[in-house]
């Protein structure tokens, strides 16, 4: 693979939550990486803010701390480190109070471009927002990142628009959301629009249906009180899988351009049907040896808070028409897995009935782990003894196939720190897209708490509860076994 890393143009990328877990675990260490590959420019700087009273030499010990712990031994190269460090500094500042807001206007640059990075609780991007344009900081050179979640309904969601929509226009905000980050979410697009192959069978005359899968070994340990009042739905659902479902499921825009791109993803989401309670499965983990149950990691023995949910979504639209999108995700299963199922139909008639079926194809489009694609193909079985067909997979990992020998694929959120900085919303929601998304979520959720549903309990290490398998049964198809590679 030829790597192309371009430097962006010189920044100073504010990171308000700077002393935070997201800011250790993957904006320092993206920073660093892009530093290590050579694309940030040597005048560039990180600011951290937070209300943590550091000072410069303070903050770059927590910063070392963070490169240590999350970025792999490979890439920490001592001088490098020392480099990166001297480019990032830190000013305490409270959102919520008036004091550092003049020594950071005095700090950052006028002629660098700016982006101020909201890695904070959604209840404190107002009061920035609202303080960057008080003391006259937020400038037309002036990028806003915030984090999910993005509301925790459609109301919220409008609240957090029109007070950013105070400060700042739609063109200077970028609302993450890491799953589109990933190389395969691009890959997608790719496959889709650039080969002639697979966009004719794109459609209801060839898909049987569509699997989209976000599982995780992990429970809520730790941050079970957020997550319960959040839930798989509102965590998961409506940002991580929704976008999926967008990008698998969208027309081709005219060009490959960010309001192009997203006014399709709008009008996959307005297609959506309302999901009836028949077609939506919630579940909770339960206690399994040592491990506590979902309730016990929540500490609320009433929690009725799913920690898995799948849903069998349809979409009206001549192309998608009678192809269900089954969505499932959920905590403590079996295995770490996101993809994308594609399952085409069975050919409509077999001439090898007496030698073996033929088996539909699929096209599978991996996240994680290992991103990549594959695509099962049924072949003759090599050697004598007649006709035996086989289904084999043409596998494409990113990596094996493109890599330089054993490097890593950048992390989501490298790509998208640069493209924040040279001005690319493409892999950004915009709000109206969020607000869609609320509106199509919203009224799931109500009606299963109007009915006061306690979600159907499953074993830890399982693919959730039974309920979700008979989701698809039901319908003579079933979900793609989380083991199966
Ligand atoms: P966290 O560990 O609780 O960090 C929060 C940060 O905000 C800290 O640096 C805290 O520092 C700062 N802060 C809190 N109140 C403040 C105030 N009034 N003024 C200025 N700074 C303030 O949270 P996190 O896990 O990093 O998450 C940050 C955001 O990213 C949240 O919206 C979260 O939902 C989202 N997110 C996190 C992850 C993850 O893996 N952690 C993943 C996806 C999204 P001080 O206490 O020093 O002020």
């Amino acid at each position: 693979m030829v790597s192309r890393t371009i430097p962006v143009d010189t920044f100073d990328l504010i990171l308000f939550g700077a002393t935070g877990d997201l800011a250790a675990r993957k904006i320092l260490p993206s920073l660093y990486r892009r530093f290590l590959a050579g694309q940030m420019p040597e005048d560039a700087r990180v600011i951290g803010a937070a209300r943590s009273e550091l000072d410069d030499e303070g903050f770059r010990e927590i910063v070392r701390d963070a490169l240590g712990e999350f970025v792999s031994p490979s890439k920490r190269d001592g001088d490098t480190i020392e480099k990166f460090l001297a480019q990032c500094s830190y000013i305490p500042i409270d959102a919520k109070e008036e004091a550092g807001w003049d020594a950071l206007k005095e700090r950052i640059r006028d002629d660098a471009i700016k982006a101020f990075y909201f890695s904070v609780g959604p209840s404190i991007f107002g009061p920035l927002a609202e303080r960057l344009r008080s003391h006259g900081i937020a400038g037309p050179k002036c990028r806003l990142v915030v984090e999910k979640p993005f509301g925790t309904d459609l109301e919220t969601a409008r609240k957090l628009n029109d007070n950013l929509a105070e400060s700042f226009d739609e063109a200077q905000i970028y609302r993450i959301d890491h799953f589109l980050g990933k190389e395969t979410v691009q890959n997608l697009m790719a496959v889709r629009f650039a080969n002639v192959l697979f966009e004719p069978l794109w459609n209801e005359r060839y898909i049987d249906h569509v699997q989209i899968t976000v599982s995780e070994t992990v429970g809520v340990t730790g941050r079970g009180s957020y997550y319960d009042r959040s839930g798989a739905m509102r965590d998961m659902v409506q940002n991580h899988l929704m976008q999926l479902l967008c990008l698998t499921a969208m027309e081709p825009p005219n060009r490959y351009d960010a309001d192009m791109l997203r006014d399709e993803k709008l009008k996959v989401i307005r297609a959506l049907d309302p999901v009836s309670k028949e077609d939506v499965v919630r579940g909770q983990y339960k206690a399994s040896g040592e491990q506590p149950s979902y309730v016990q990691d929540a500490e609320n023995p009433d929690s009725r808070t799913e920690s898995f949910v799948a849903l069998k979504v349809g979409i009206s639209n001549w192309r998608w028409k009678h192809v269900p999108f089954y969505l499932r995700t959920g905590k403590r299963m079996s295995r770490r897995l996101s993809e994308i199922v594609i399952q085409f139909k069975e050919t409509s008639h077999s001439i090898f009935e007496r030698d073996g079926l033929s088996k539909a194809n699929s096209l599978t489009i991996r996240l994680q782990p290992d991103e990549g694609m594959d695509l099962s193909v049924t072949i003759k079985e090599p050697g004598p003894g007649g006709m035996r067909l086989v289904n084999v997979p043409l596998d494409m990992t990113f990596a094996d196939a493109l890599g330089p020998d054993g490097e890593e694929i950048p992390d989501a959120y490298e790509r998208l720190i640069m493209d924040v900085i040279r001005g690319n919303q493409t892999l950004f929601m915009r709000g109206d897209e969020v607000e869609a998304a609320w509106a199509w979520t919203d009224p799931i959720i109500e009606e299963w708490e109007a009915r006061g549903d306690r979600p159907a309990s499953y074993s830890q290490g399982t693919s959730g509860p039974e309920e979700a398998l008979a989701l698809m049964h039901r319908d003579n198809r079933r979900w793609r076994d989380l083991e199966e590679e």
